[in-house]
């Protein structure tokens, strides 16, 4: 008995292996790598995924799993072996349906694709993306086959990032949210040029030692993290001890802090996953959305919020005299919270965010079903941004070719931002309410014991359960916009209920 789970655990570290070096040659990609290097890039990529894929469907794993479920199953639900047997199980049940060479093609063709959305996005240029956005498309249509028969194409994709979530209940959560989002931002919206000194200058070399400090006081330590600059903002885990988080700068903006602050939350779930997990297909977490609550809850629940700013404002007044020394906390914290209609997701405020995702989720789905061709999406992107935002889109670097995920396959992945919001007021009252002293904390610049207590209460869980189970082991309950609507009410409530 022993050795079969010694061989499975074996093969699933080697395949884990393969997995992070293919993350850490795809870090490179949107980081370092020249860009003439997308040739040879890409085929890296595709001849890495043939060998994982290879590896994820042998034979050999579904023999091991047979011989050692009859003794996974006499061991509690919680223990790491159970869960590593569901876990192997799951994933290659899923992989044995992919084609190894659909697999390595999807990895191929996404490296081409996503070099060729960088400079349509530069150019403004939807045309010149439309083609390999055709490919990218046709190819997860593929993949999508390979799962039939299925209720909707759309849950396929979703079951990747939310095991066992249906497209139907993200429709009536969204269906709850976006009513509610869009009667807050019409009553609280500002207008265009208020709050004006949001917009700089805001000299790059503070901005960056301010980045690199909230990442440092949030927990995150430099012998195990690195934060470097890339078009699109992300994190990534190459090792439990080998975090890549990328942020961008611009002087008219200090939306690097947020971005900071939001990679550096994705990044301490990651290292904080329990050791005995390293190099397991338990390491990380069991779903985006959980993923995005963590980026989401110390970006904008403690990131936004008064403590917060009463504990960093008077230093970041001191680092940007010229655009902030008359304006007061108050009105800071007011602006960095006011909902605003604007183009860019990422740069959206905390209220009118959900919006955006609601957008893609909808048009995706479209795509993916065939009732939207790419040739006809920047307009459709346009006319339903009126409609949910209300601004006209005026060309495609601010509307459709604004984000990376669709030119990297991400199909279905959009949702899972707006579900980690929601989850994300979820945990945190939950923390709180085990920590009642934590915003007295988090006002004296100390993060310590949030972290404590969502690295011993969340992070250190990995993917050994569900996200379903995840969510009711953390908060009590199934995941619920209720809660947030009601932050996000309170919140603004406030804010208008005070002076300036
Ligand atoms: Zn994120």
């Amino acid at each position: 008995m022993e050795s079969s789970l010694v061989e499975l655990k074996r093969r699933l570290a080697e395949i884990d292996d393969l997995q992070r070096t293919q993350l850490l040659l795809a870090w490179d990609t949107e980081v370092w790598m020249p860009p003439a290097g997308e040739r040879s890039r890409g085929a890296h990529l595709a001849t890495l995924e043939t060998i994982v894929h290879d590896r994820q469907i042998d034979d050999r794993i579904g023999e091991l799993l047979d011989g050692l479920e009859p003794y996974a199953s006499t061991l509690p639900r919680d223990a790491d072996d159970a869960c590593l047997v569901r876990a192997a199980r799951r994933s290659w049940e899923k992989n044995r349906r992919i084609p190894t060479d659909l697999a390595a093609e999807i990895a191929g063709a996404q490296v081409e694709s996503y070099q060729t959305w960088v400079k349509a996005r530069e150019e403004a240029q939807f045309a010149d993306f439309r083609p390999s956005l055709e490919r990218v498309l046709e190819l997860q249509r593929r993949l999508i086959e390979c799962f039939a028969p299925y209720d909707d194409p759309y849950d396929v994709l979703l079951d990747d990032y939310e095991e066992g979530t249906k497209t139907e209940d993200v429709r009536v959560i969204f269906a709850a949210l976006q009513p509610e989002i869009t009667a807050l931002v019409a009553e609280h919206a500002g207008e265009a040029d208020q709050d004006d000194f949001l917009r700089g200058p805001f000299a790059i070399p503070p901005q960056e030692a301010l980045s690199r400090e909230l990442i440092e006081r949030f927990g995150a330590s430099w012998d195990a993290f690195r934060l470097d600059l890339t078009v699109h903002p992300f994190a990534a885990a190459v090792g439990l001890r080998d975090i890549r988080l990328t942020t961008r700068y611009d002087e008219d903006d200090l939306n690097s802090l947020f971005t900071a602050m939001h990679e550096c939350g994705h990044g301490l779930y990651e290292r904080g996953s329990a050791a005995s997990l390293e190099r397991t297909p338990l390491q990380g977490c069991s779903s985006s959305s959980l993923h995005e609550s963590q980026s989401r809850l110390w970006e904008n629940v403690v990131g936004r919020s008064l403590p917060f700013w009463r504990w960093l404002y008077p230093r970041v007044q001191t680092a940007f005299p010229e655009a902030l020394a008359d304006v007061s906390l108050e009105r800071f914290h007011r602006a960095v919270n006011r909902p605003r209609r604007g183009f860019i997701r990422v740069d959206a405020d905390e209220t009118s965010y959900g919006l955006h995702v609601i957008l893609r989720f909808e048009l995706e789905q479209e795509l993916l079903a065939g009732r939207l061709a790419v040739k006809d999406l920047p307009e459709a992107w346009n006319a339903r941004f009126a409609e949910l935002i209300g601004l006209d889109v005026p060309n495609d670097t601010l509307g459709v070719l604004q984000d990376s995920h669709w030119a990297s396959g991400l199909f279905g992945y959009f949702p899972t931002y707006l579900l980690g919001t929601v989850l994300s007021v979820q945990i945190w009252e939950t923390a709180r309410a085990a920590l009642p002293d934590v915003e007295e904390q988090i006002e004296r610049g100390e993060f310590g014991d949030l972290h404590e207590w969502l690295r011993e209460n969340l992070y250190a869980l990995g993917s050994r359960f569900t996200p379903a189970e995840t969510i009711e082991r953390v908060v009590g309950g199934p995941i619920d916009p209720q809660p947030y609507l009601r932050y996000l009410r309170q919140k603004l409530n406030a804010l208008s209920g005070s002076s300036v």
